[in-house]
């Protein structure tokens, strides 16, 4: 069985890449070449894909807009299935706002926000898609998708549709249920509550200026690098360890929020590693505190 051509009885080839590099396709900017990366359009297709991979005995990865993902320079022999723009429609019933899992974070904001609807300003400014955002529980400024998800759409790894309830994701702190499972997640429902439409676009607002007074958003990155370690804040621990500006390559900690590893310009996986893996070693040392990666890597054999 030659297993491009099965993949090309599923997916149109316009929506196949073959041997790309990653780096297009992560906020980082980083990232070696994926054997293939596919971009399905409806479940039917997804579970197509999963059965296809699953007869051939072949793990997959999944991904949203690549921007909590750190790929290794020596890239992916697994197949990527990308969630994105061919999965993105948003429509709207009552209070409820329906998400397909590639629609970005800040178009559903935003959809939300023409439809009078509160309780997803937060999210406006997080450079995810739907997909990533709920299985990563993304959050903001005291929001997080957890409070807003009333139903997620996924296939699992049997190939099989399935839909829970959004106290079944068990969601936490940057993490869910559907968390590293193999399961693809294909739509979201969200209950909003009415609002003044000006209200909720000056909140939007108001939170986007402030992600780019303290964050630098002019360098590519994956956001926080650690998750917030309880009862601390990582980007403290960091400063206090006398870190900011500490430099691998082209990777290094942000002087503008030391909670972000950035891409200088020309920065490797193995650079931001290396900065990540000094960081931890540091801050334990310092505080006694471990600090856990956010953001996801992978590499080859992953
Ligand atoms: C500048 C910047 C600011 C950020 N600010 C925030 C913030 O305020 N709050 C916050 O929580 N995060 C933040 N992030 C991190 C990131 O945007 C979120 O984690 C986001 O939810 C990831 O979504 P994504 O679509 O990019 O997922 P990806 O990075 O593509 O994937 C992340 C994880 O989700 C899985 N995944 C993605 N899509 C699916 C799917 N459809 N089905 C199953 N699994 C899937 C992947 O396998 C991976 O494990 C920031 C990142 C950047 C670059």
């Amino acid at each position: 069985m030659n297993f491009f051509s099965e993949i090309e009885k599923i997916i149109p080839p316009e929506r196949i890449i073959v041997g790309e590099s990653m780096d297009k396709y992560t906020t980082f900017r980083i990232g070696g070449r994926a054997d293939v990366i596919v971009e399905p359009a409806n479940s039917g297709e997804i579970c197509a894909l999963v059965e296809l991979f699953n007869s051939v005995g072949t793990p997959y990865l999944v991904m949203g807009n690549g921007s909590n993902i750190l790929v290794s320079d020596s890239g992916l022999d697994l197949p990527v299935i990308r969630i994105g723009k061919s999965m993105s429609e948003i429509s709207l019933f009552e209070t409820t706002v329906t998400a397909q899992a590639g629609a970005a974070l800040s178009a559903v904001a935003n959809f939300a926000m023409e439809n009078s609807l509160a309780g997803l300003e937060f999210a406006a400014g997080i450079p995810g898609t739907v997909g990533g955002g709920v299985i990563m529980n993304a959050g903001a400024y005291d929001g997080e998708l957890k409070n807003v998800v009333e139903a997620v759409s996924f296939v699992g790894p049997d190939g099989k549709e399935y839909v829970v309830s959004g106290d079944e994701m068990e969601f936490g702190y940057r993490t869910s249920a559907l968390q590293d499972s193999g399961c693809i997640v294909t739509a979201v429902s969200l209950v909003l509550r009415p609002g003044k439409r000006t209200e909720i676009a000056e909140k939007m607002k108001e939170l986007n200026s402030r992600r780019r007074e303290k964050q630098p958003l002019e360098y590519p990155s994956a956001g926080s690098t650690f998750k917030r370690p309880a009862g601390h804040y990582a980007g403290t621990l960091i400063q206090e360890a006398g870190l900011k500006g500490y430099t691998v390559g082209g990777a290094a900690v942000s002087e503008k929020h030391a909670g972000f590893v950035i891409n200088k310009g020309g920065a490797t996986g193995a650079d931001v590693l290396a900065v990540m893996d000094h960081v931890i070693k540091t801050v334990y040392d310092k505080s006694g505190v471990i600090l856990e990666p956010e953001v996801k890597v992978w590499g080859k054999n992953q």
